[in-house]
């Protein structure tokens, strides 16, 4: 099965996708960014669903790299999954964490038959992963996973950001 990436400017709370991805923290409980932005727009039933995984699966909370699905509230989509990424080290190679995020975010999207995913740019705000490099790692990511995803959008915030994708995926 081959993935069509496409890429669009915009909001990610407001793309109808059957899944969108959130850029969490491993609180699981919020946060700024895409994370405020979704829990703010999806209303409460997604801040209940992370409290019950937190007292349940993930009772230390989401590791970096991992990818755990909820409902999506009153969003568009039809569920959440949240990963965290990697903050980004100048003296520590964290890509592999950062790939990692995209890897099993489409890996839960596989086990709920989510046939289009849409992205944001992770760890690439509050995190300070350089733009250039964090869209070249989830491009080549998710080129290189095998996926009965059909679509994978990514939702770009800003212009720097769409062009940076761009780059890799035109
Ligand atoms: P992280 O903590 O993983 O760095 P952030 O949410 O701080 O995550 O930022 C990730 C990227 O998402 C940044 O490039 C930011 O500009 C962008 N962003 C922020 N809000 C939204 C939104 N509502 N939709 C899409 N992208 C967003």
């Amino acid at each position: 099965m081959t993935t069509s990436i496409t890429l669009v400017r915009g909001d990610i709370t407001e793309q109808h996708a059957d899944a969108i991805v959130n850029a969490a923290n491993s609180s699981l409980l919020g946060g700024g960014g895409v994370d405020g932005a979704i829990h703010r727009r999806g209303g409460p039933e997604i801040l209940e669903a992370c409290r019950a995984l937190r007292a349940s699966r993930y009772g230390k909370g989401l590791p970096t790299g991992q990818a755990v699905a909820t409902t999506a509230g009153r969003l568009p989509a039809r569920w959440v999954i949240h990963t965290v990424g990697p903050v980004w080290s100048a003296t520590e190679d964290r890509s592999e964490l950062l790939a990692s995020c995209y890897r099993e975010a489409l890996r839960v999207a596989d086990e709920l038959g989510a046939r289009t995913v849409a992205f944001p740019a992770v760890s690439t705000g509050v995190y300070r992963w350089p733009m250039e490099d964090a869209a070249r790692i989830a491009v080549e990511t998710v080129r290189a996973t095998d996926t009965g995803v059909e679509e994978v959008r990514f939702v770009l915030f800003d212009e720097p950001a769409y062009q940076a994708f761009a780059a890799h995926a035109g």
